[in-house]
């Protein structure tokens, strides 16, 4: 038994599971926590760059080792950019997605090899807005402004569904009664799909398997964005009134001339 254990130990709803101090660079925990400070942040002694955290047993060391892997992953796409750059990462990368997806978008009306290059780009696109959302919104406690965060993750939202519509245009004559989409019309049918709209005109053609795992795919990513979007929005709408006086700049910082 750790020091601290509950009285409701004994129960079997409550299970007592002791908060552990680890880092999920080094993988290595300290002794339980006896105020038990679940989620709380601290600076590895080995480096104040590894992500350690208060975790609960097992289950817990297992989701901060993927939270560490995906912002290692952030940190790739920032060590691209040199410099003055990196401050403004988010939208230098933000308009990098844009150009890469539109290249994908031209190219997916080619032959084969080239359509099977925009979908793999697609695909890849994909997966780093999805990584990066995630880093913004539930791993970053910081955000440098909550416009800022609306504005990332209405873009990539958008992105999103314009990765999509490069998934629809090279898949060839799978849509209404064996009809092929123009590149328009594909990322027209990919905004209809992910805003959950979906007016009918166009549909995936009867048997064809591909066009349907997509929009599945796509409508189940498009539903965390606005999910996130909500939230975001929400929280930044209900932050509940101020009614005392903004404090002078002076009175905040009193030795500074
Ligand atoms: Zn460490």
């Amino acid at each position: 038994m750790v020091s601290g254990t509950p009285a409701s130990s004994d129960s079997p709803i409550h299970v007592f599971h002791p908060i552990i101090p680890y880092c999920a660079d080094c993988n290595r925990s300290w002794e339980a926590d006896p105020e038990r400070r679940l989620g709380k942040r601290f600076l590895c002694p080995i480096s104040p760059r590894h992500v350690a955290a208060f975790v609960k047993g097992n289950p817990g060391k297992f989701w901060l080792r993927i939270e560490a892997r995906i912002l290692r992953y952030e940190f790739l796409t920032a060590g691209l950019l040199r410099g003055r750059m990196t401050r403004y990462k988010a939208s230098i990368m933000m308009l990098a997605r844009a150009v890469i997806v539109a290249v994908a978008l031209d190219i997916s009306k080619f032959a084969k090899p080239e359509r099977v290059t925009a979908c793999a780009i697609g695909a890849a696109v994909v997966v780093d807005i999805l990584m990066n959302s995630i880093s913004v919104s539930f791993i970053s406690r910081f955000p440098t402004h909550a416009l800022r965060s609306v504005l990332i993750v209405i873009t990539s939202f958008c992105l999103t569904a314009a990765s999509f519509g490069v998934f629809y245009s090279s898949l060839g004559h799978v849509f209404n009664n064996g009809e092929e989409l123009g590149r328009l019309e594909s990322v027209y049918f990919s905004f209809a799909t992910i805003t959950t709209v979906g007016y009918g005109d166009i549909y995936p053609a009867k048997g064809a398997l591909a066009p349907k795992m997509l929009v599945i795919c796509e409508l189940l990513i498009g539903l965390f964005f606005l999910s996130v979007l909500l939230a975001t929005h929400a929280a930044w709408v209900s932050a509940p009134p101020n009614i005392s006086e903004p404090e002078s700049y002076r009175k905040i910082f009193p030795d500074r001339p």
